[in-house]
């Protein structure tokens, strides 16, 4: 279905769309970058509004959220579009193509979270969510007003300009927030977008909601020791709270550099630790990613793949008491 787009200004006969950095100048009948914005008698559209290209029930680990509702289920759908090519894509089927969707109407979508057991709430992911925004705005709102309790989560790029995610942020609970590199090389070469729109997006987004991050580390691109501490300290300088995820690349898509190497990778971790009280390591199997108390060691979330156990019950270490960035 098509919207009309909340953002944008005329421009020399033109429309400038101004949801992302982009800030894309559409002519009549073409498409911005990402695809689903265009323009009709000179009034500028989205095309994906309702449109759902994928649905399920993940645990809320797969997002990766490993400290905001541990345990829990969340409802995760997604459509098409997003404003970013990476060159590694895992989802370029959606973020970069058409696929078929299935319109779904947002009190479909409530009833749907509602009857899902365990259900923390929805997350908006697969493609880029905020090149659904004008779907996820007015759904995310309605589920707030059904029930305030229905966690709302987006996984995003964090490729979005502040006067539309200021008016989101109120209907946010979490958001897992790619920070692809920290280096503008590799935005522009990579992903075809720039570096500091992101990191101001992780700045604005850590005072309104639960934030994590997630790097996948690209062999001889972005895996260099010193390209972790940069990004740690960045996150650290904000809140050294905040969860990263490393995660481990593998080919796909346009991108055919090896897999990374897993010492590589561990020994990021062991850097990003020394800045951040959380890291954990993603796309790798039989390491340790539990959840230990900064102070004391004791285990407080033990992870096996997507079995967890939680051993906390408030937001502090039973046996030091250290307050410890959880949301149960
Ligand atoms: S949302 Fe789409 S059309 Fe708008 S500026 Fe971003 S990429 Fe361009």
């Amino acid at each position: 279905m098509d919207i009309e787009i909340p953002f944008y200004e005329e421009y020399k006969g033109r429309i400038k769309c101004k949801i992302c950095p982009h800030q894309c100048i559409i002519a009549e009948d073409k498409f911005g970058i990402c695809r689903v914005r265009t323009v009709k008698a000179n009034k500028p559209f989205a095309v994906n509004y309702g449109e759902v290209t994928s649905i399920a029930v993940d645990p809320i680990e797969k997002k990766p959220l490993y400290h905001f509702k541990p345990s829990r289920d969340i409802l995760s759908i997604g459509s098409f579009g997003c404003n970013m090519t990476c060159r590694f894509c895992q989802n370029y089927e959606i973020s970069q193509g058409k696929p078929e969707t299935q319109y779904l109407n947002i009190e479909k979508l409530i009833d749907i979270i509602k009857n899902v057991e365990n259900n923390a709430g929805v997350a908006f992911t697969y493609n880029e969510p905020f090149m659904w925004y004008e779907y996820m705005y007015d759904a995310a709102k309605s589920i707030k007003k059904n029930n305030e309790d229905t966690s709302v989560v987006v996984v995003t790029n964090g490729y979005i300009n502040e006067e539309p995610l200021k008016k989101l942020l109120p209907y946010m609970d979490a958001m897992n927030i790619d920070l692809k590199a920290y280096t503008n090389r590799y935005y522009n070469s990579i992903c075809g977008a720039k570096l500091e729109p992101v990191l101001e997006t992780i700045k604005r987004c850590d005072k309104h909601c639960h934030v994590e991050i997630t790097t996948l580390l690209v062999s001889d691109e972005n895996d260099s020791l010193e390209e972790a501490r940069q990004i740690a300290e960045f996150i650290a300088s904000i809140n050294e709270n905040i969860p990263l995820h490393l995660s481990r690349y593998f080919p796909r898509y346009k991108m055919e550099n090896e897999a990374t190497k897993i010492e590589n990778i561990m020994e990021a971790k062991r850097v990003a630790e020394k800045y951040l009280k959380y890291v954990y390591v993603g796309n790798i199997g039989g390491v340790d990613n539990n959840t230990y108390c900064p102070r004391c060691n004791e285990l407080l979330v033990e992870r096996n793949g997507y079995v967890t156990n939680v051993f906390i019950n408030e937001n502090r270490c039973r046996k030091c008491g250290e307050e410890i960035n959880i949301v149960l």
